[in-house]
């Protein structure tokens, strides 16, 4: 009986793992799918300049349109690529888009020092980064220098010697670093000295507080004093007010990126805000 039993149980599992593998199954292949009927997009957010109230450079934000479902956020798609091990393969579409977009302004003369592309924790450690921005670089004949990657804490929680080597790999290509959601994580801030780092992005969720409420406007300051004394580029993300642009300015913070200066815009709305921000500038 207790034989019978165990066999049931048995059978039950099998039959939900079945299930499990099969929605597993059915998302990967969906993956592939959007992939190739050209469901992704990239959107580009532009970032100003603090001190010279200039555009500076622009991140890459991945946009998901499925036929059905319509716009799905990539805080939604972004882990679930993550956990079904799809997200390298997505990693490295964005990178080749990005540089295909970079070298189609270069054609069209639009000038773009930086731009910044979002890269996943895993990808440092399941992928092959340095390669596959090498040659993407190679294929659209860019200069590394033209390229940030963001990375956040988790990079480097889980493999800190191959982190390292990926990183000072990609210096040496004139790659910069950036730190995404600074101030979010929970490891120790010796990372910051012991790792090629060249830009902290403090996350939203700091700057919304300022500069109103108490113990916040004193985090973000000492954040911009403490990058500014390690010689870090430091960008606010998510400012939507005047007044925290105004704070941000009055502790020397370099750069900020919002929806007050600008939303993510596909390529035809960036272009237009492009030519907008040079006859102004
Ligand atoms: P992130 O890298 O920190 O990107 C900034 C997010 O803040 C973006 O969300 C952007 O649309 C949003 N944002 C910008 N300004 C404001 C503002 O003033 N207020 C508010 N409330 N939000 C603002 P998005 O595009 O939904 O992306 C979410 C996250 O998904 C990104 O956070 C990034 O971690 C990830 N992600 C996006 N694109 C990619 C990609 O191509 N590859 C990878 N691996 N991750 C990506
Ligand atoms: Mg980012
Ligand atoms: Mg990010
Ligand atoms: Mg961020």
């Amino acid at each position: 009986r207790s034989k019978e039993l165990g066999r049931n149980s048995f059978q039950m599992y099998k039959a939900s793992m079945n299930a499990r593998s099969l929605e597993r199954l059915s998302m990967q292949s969906r993956f592939q799918s959007a992939l190739e009927n050209g469901e992704f997009e990239l959107y580009f957010q532009p970032l100003k300049c603090l001190v010279s109230s200039r555009l500076t450079s622009l991140e890459c934000l991945l946009r998901w349109h499925d036929p059905n479902l319509g716009m799905i956020s990539p805080a939604q798609f972004i882990p679930l690529a993550e956990e079904l091990g799809l997200i390298v393969k997505l990693d490295e579409w964005v990178i080749d888009r990005a540089c295909a977009q970079l070298a189609h302004w270069r054609k069209a003369n639009i000038e773009i020092r930086h731009l910044a592309i979002n890269i996943s924790a895993q990808h440092l450690t399941q992928g092959d980064l340095v390669s596959t921005l090498r040659y993407a670089l190679g294929k659209y004949n860019l200069s590394g220098t033209q390229i940030e990657l963001e990375l956040t804490e988790c990079s480097f929680v889980s493999n800190f010697q191959r982190a390292k080597a990926v990183l000072t790999e990609l210096k040496t290509m004139g790659v910069s670093i950036a730190l995404d959601d600074f101030g979010t994580g929970y490891s120790a801030l010796s990372y910051l000295t012991k790792l090629p780092i060249d830009i902290l992005k403090i996350d939203p969720s700091f700057i919304a507080k300022i500069p109103d409420e108490y113990g916040n406007s004193e985090i973000v300051s000492a954040i911009i004093a403490m990058a500014k004394a390690l010689k870090l580029h430091v960008v606010a993300e998510g400012v939507e007010k005047q007044e925290q642009m105004r704070f941000l300015q009055k502790l020397g913070c370099h750069a900020m990126q919002g929806y007050l200066y600008c939303k993510p815009l596909t390529q035809a709305a960036w272009y237009e805000f492009y030519q907008a921000e040079k006859l102004t500038s």
